[in-house]
């Protein structure tokens, strides 16, 4: 019998019209999941405590923040990608939500209309909706997509028939003219958003938007930082956790929250206190994002002893790497500073993306890693042919480098487990 519980809300669940019975079968295994992931590890920071509780009420207690903030007018809008920029949705009081979906338990509903053969996460939160058995998707006034991915960018037209949705182009290159375009990209979003919210975006209210992104941005740099002594004061997992949670929790408490972790972190550091054993190899992930629930590789890596100390990935530093200029005025310039930070995230649709194979050499070096795993999600093109560019650079460089190609089905956990187990002792030597 499990002890943690992912709290159960069927009657709000009904109020926004999901398929409940099935919800509530999805409800219990994760939190099975989770208790197996999550709480059975050993020696886990205290502060871990608030983020297990983000887990128990991720489908009510937020959910109701969510349907609060509708109720005072203020909009409630879903996105898939970093590119889309949450503060604007913030200058308005509203809420950003992340829909990406990182579950297998959603693939099926998704193909009974999706090809087979595309990205796992955009057929499990297509599936989520199609489904009905997300109730952030069901909760939100719009979804706003981008052109990031063929993938994506078609699926769009089909998800428009469920939820209404909007699409913000995203260049495939960073010259003067896409940058232009791009700019004029972010101003329809805020337009957009200012429509739905029913009043204007002040110069105050951006900065003060920025500000509360810059501060979350931070906090999780810290985090990040932490993560690189050695020995790391935190299992991975713990920080794709949090990382996870950052797509969905109020941004204001998740900063203070991670700050906590951070100061009891500090501690752990001056004593030496690891999680888990002290000689743990280190292993910095790479790739494609892990949407909430995919465990998956973090779960075999540290299964088998080693510890992740970075995620180099859009739930990972791509998502807080970079910070918006504060010291700019002017809505136009303001926005033109925005879009500027908003072009530095390195993701592989982009062409050439040369930043990103120094990236990931800095954030190795900086992570004080031992070796790289570079995971692509299977049918996911830019990251897969980037993969050419980041082995090349590793061999250069002399750093042990191991790719993986995977979805969310459970299975090829067993050969990953063995490929895996065989990298970590080529580490030790
Ligand atoms: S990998 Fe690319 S497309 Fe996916 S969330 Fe990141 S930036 Fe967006
Ligand atoms: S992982 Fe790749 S294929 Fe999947 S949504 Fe992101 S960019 Fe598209």
């Amino acid at each position: 019998m499990s002890s943690f519980e992912i709290k159960a809300y069927p009657e709000l669940w009904q109020s926004l019209d999901m398929d409940v019975e099935r919800f509530d079968k999805m409800r219990l295994m994760m939190g099975d999941i989770y208790e197996k992931t999550y709480l059975h590890q050993q020696n886990r920071p205290a502060a871990m405590a608030y983020f297990d509780s983000m887990i128990a009420e991720i489908h009510g207690g937020r959910i109701k923040e969510l349907l609060a903030a509708k109720e005072e007018g203020r909009p409630v809008i879903g996105t898939f990608c970093v590119y889309i920029p949450e503060e604007i949705v913030l200058a308005v009081g509203g809420v950003c939500v992340g829909l990406c979906g990182g579950s297998q338990m959603s693939v099926p509903d998704a193909e009974k209309i999706l090809p087979r053969n595309i990205c796992p996460m955009v057929k499990s939160a297509y599936g989520f909706k199609a489904g009905r058995i997300c109730p952030y998707f069901q909760a939100v006034d719009f979804v706003y997509g981008e052109t990031t991915c063929d993938a994506k960018k078609k699926t769009w037209e089909i998800l428009d028939r469920l939820v209404p949705t909007y699409v913000m182009e995203i260049p495939q290159c960073k010259n003067p003219r896409d940058i232009a375009l791009w700019l004029e990209e972010v101003k329809d979003f805020k337009s957009k958003v200012e429509e739905v919210a029913g009043r204007l975006i002040s110069e105050e209210d951006l900065a003060a938007a920025v500000k509360t992104m810059n501060n979350k941005r931070k906090a999780l740099q810290r985090l990040n930082s932490l993560r690189h002594h050695n020995p790391s004061p935190i299992s991975g997992k713990d920080g794709l956790l949090i990382e996870q949670i950052a797509f969905y929790d109020e941004p204001i408490r998740f900063t203070e929250k991670v700050n906590e972790l951070c100061d009891e972190l500090d501690g752990r550091v001056n004593s030496a206190v690891a999680v888990p054993g002290k000689n743990a190899i280190r292993i910095m992930v790479a790739g494609t994002p892990m949407a909430l629930p995919n465990w998956k590789v973090h779960n075999l890596v540290e299964g088998a002893g080693a510890v992740i100390v970075n995620e180099e990935s859009c739930i990972g530093t791509r998502y807080f790497k970079d910070l918006i200029d504060e010291d700019v005025t002017g809505m136009e310039a303001m926005l033109a500073a925005l879009t500027d930070r908003y072009k530095e995230i390195d993701c592989s649709c982009f062409t050439p993306n040369d930043e990103r194979i120094s990236q990931v050499i800095k954030e190795f070096r900086d992570s004080r890693a031992q070796g790289i795993i570079n995971y692509s999600l299977q049918f996911c093109h830019t990251y897969n042919l980037e993969e050419i560019r980041i082995r090349e650079a590793c061999e250069q460089e002399g750093i042990p480098y191991m790719f993986i190609e995977s979805d969310y089905s459970p299975e090829d956990i067993g050969q990953l487990q063995t490929r895996i187990e065989a990298f970590l002792e080529q580490l030790e030597g």
